[in-house]
This record gives C-alpha cells, structure tokens and sequence, in this order.
C-alpha cells in the first residue's frame, strides 16, 4: 500500500472539503494544502479517499506533532 496519496486522489479530497482545510477552515490552495490519513498510516490506515481530508500544512503539522 502505498503512503503517499496520488495526484488524483489530493484533487478529489480538495473537491470534496470545498477547498477549505478541514480543522481551521482556511482556504486551500496548492501551496498549503496538505493530504492526511485519517486513520494514520502507522495504524494501518489505508490511502483511499474515503481515509483521507484536507488540511493545510499548518494544522497538519499540527496533528503529527502529538
Ligand atoms: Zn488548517
């Protein structure tokens, strides 16, 4: 499986948050838009669409900081 989420899948996730990251509500354009796991990799999370949301880098590095 692979970690990274494709191209694809990032578009769709953006599409469907309504381009907006999905903790803090900012904007998202492609310079800060990050693609999580919402149930993390380490955990066996898949990288699927359905497993994955839309955050900017900062709530994203945020999040792997705990
Ligand atoms: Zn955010």
């Amino acid at each position: 499986m692979r970690r990274c989420f494709s191209k694809t899948q990032k578009l769709l996730l953006l599409r469907r948050a309504g381009y907006r990251c999905q903790i803090c509500g900012i904007q998202l354009t492609p310079d800060n838009f990050a693609a999580d796991h919402r149930i993390p990799y380490s955990k066996q999370g898949a990288t699927e669409v359905w497993n994955g949301q839309a955050l900017c880098q900062a709530c994203n590095a945020r999040k792997s900081d705990r």
